[in-house]
C-alpha cells in the first residue's frame, strides 16, 4: 500500500538514498531542501523548508499534505555539524547545531504526530548518530544534539505508542556524503582504524534500515536505537 513519506533534508546524501528507497517501493514521497534546485528523476514531490523556520515548516506540511495526504512516514534526517573544540566554539556554533538537528526535529516530528494521532497510525524515524553516544573531539554541539534525539524519540515513543505511532532511531557511522567528504585523509584513515568491518557505509545502507523501521515487519519495535555503523559504536 502506498504511504505518504516525508522525508527533511531529502535533496542529498543519506535523505536522497532514503527519498529513492521510498519512492521505488511505490509510496509517495516527499522531500525538503532549502536551495538550489531539486533533483528531478524520482518523482518524488520536493518542497522549499529550513528546519530552523516554524512557518517554512507548516507551508511544507501543507503543500505535502494537499499532495499526498497527511504524513504516515517521517523521517527527520536534515542535520548540520560545525565542528570546533570547546574552548574554541562560539555559541552561535552550539546553539545553530541544537536548533537544526534538535528544535528542527522537534517541529517536524510535532506538526506529523497531530496527524498521526488522529489517524491512529504512523511510523517516525530520527536520524541520529554513532556521535551521540561515543562523543567525539571537536563536536561537543553535534554530539549533544545527536545524544538528544535518542531521549527525544523515547519520549515520544511512550508518549504515542498507545496510538499506534512508532519513534525510532538510526544512528549511522561513517557513511559517504558532502558531511564527510570535508574530512581530510588523515582524518578518515584514523576514523576507519576503529570501523571493525573496515570501510565507511554507502547512503543506501543507512537508508535500509530506515525502510526496516518504517515497515509492517518493524510493527513491535519503537525507542529502538539502531546502528548502522561497521560496528564502530559497539557496546554503546
Ligand atoms: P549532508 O550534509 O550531505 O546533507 C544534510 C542535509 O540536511 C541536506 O539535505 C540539507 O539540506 C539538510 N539540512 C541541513 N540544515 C537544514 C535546515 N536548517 N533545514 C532543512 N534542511 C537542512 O549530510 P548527510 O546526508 O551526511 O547527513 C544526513 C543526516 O545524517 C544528518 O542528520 C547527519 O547528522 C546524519 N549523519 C551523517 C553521517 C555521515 O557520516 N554522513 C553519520 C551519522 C549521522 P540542503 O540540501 O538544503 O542543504
Amino acid at each position: 500500500m502506498s504511504r505518504s513519506v516525508l522525508v527533511t533534508g531529502g535533496n542529498r546524501g543519506i535523505g536522497l538514498a532514503v527519498a529513492r528507497v521510498f519512492a521505488e517501493a511505490g509510496d509517495r514521497v516527499a522531500l525538503t531542501y532549502r536551495t538550489g534546485k531539486p533533483k528531478a528523476g524520482l518523482g518524488c514531490l520536493a518542497v522549499t523548508c529550513d528546519v530552523t523556520d516554524a512557518a517554512q515548516v507548516e507551508r511544507a506540511y501543507k503543500e505535502v499534505e494537499a499532495a499526498h495526504g497527511p504524513v504516515e512516514v517521517l523521517v527527520a534526517n536534515a542535520g548540520i555539524t560545525r565542528d570546533q573544540l570547546l574552548l574554541r566554539m562560539a555559541e552561535k556554533d552550539f546553539s545553530e547545531v541544537l536548533d537544526t538537528n534538535v528544535t528542527g526535529v522537534f517541529r517536524v516530528v510535532k506538526r506529523a504526530a497531530e496527524e498521526m494521532v488522529e489517524a491512529r497510525r504512523g511510523r517516525i524515524v530520527l536520524i541520529s548518530s554513532v556521535v551521540g553516544l561515543l562523543g567525539a573531539a571537536g563536536q561537543t554541539n553535534y554530539a549533544a544534539s545527536k545524544a538528544g534525539l535518542i531521549g527525544f524519540a523515547r519520549s515520544v515513543a511512550r508518549e504515542l505508542g498507545s496510538r499506534g505511532v512508532t519513534c525510532n532511531v538510526v544512528a549511522p557511522g561513517f557513511v559517504e556524503t558532502d558531511m564527510t567528504r570535508a574530512l581530510n585523509d588523515k582524518q578518515r584513515a584514523a576514523l576507519l582504524g576503529k570501523v571493525p568491518l573496515g570501510r565507511s557505509a554507502q547512503a543506501q545502507e543507512v537508508a535500509a534500515a530506515v525502510r526496516f523501521l518504517a515497515s509492517e515487519d518493524a510493527a513491535y519495535i519503537t525507542g529502538a536505537v539502531l546502528p548502522v555503523d561497521g560496528g564502530l559504536g559497539m557496546g554503546h
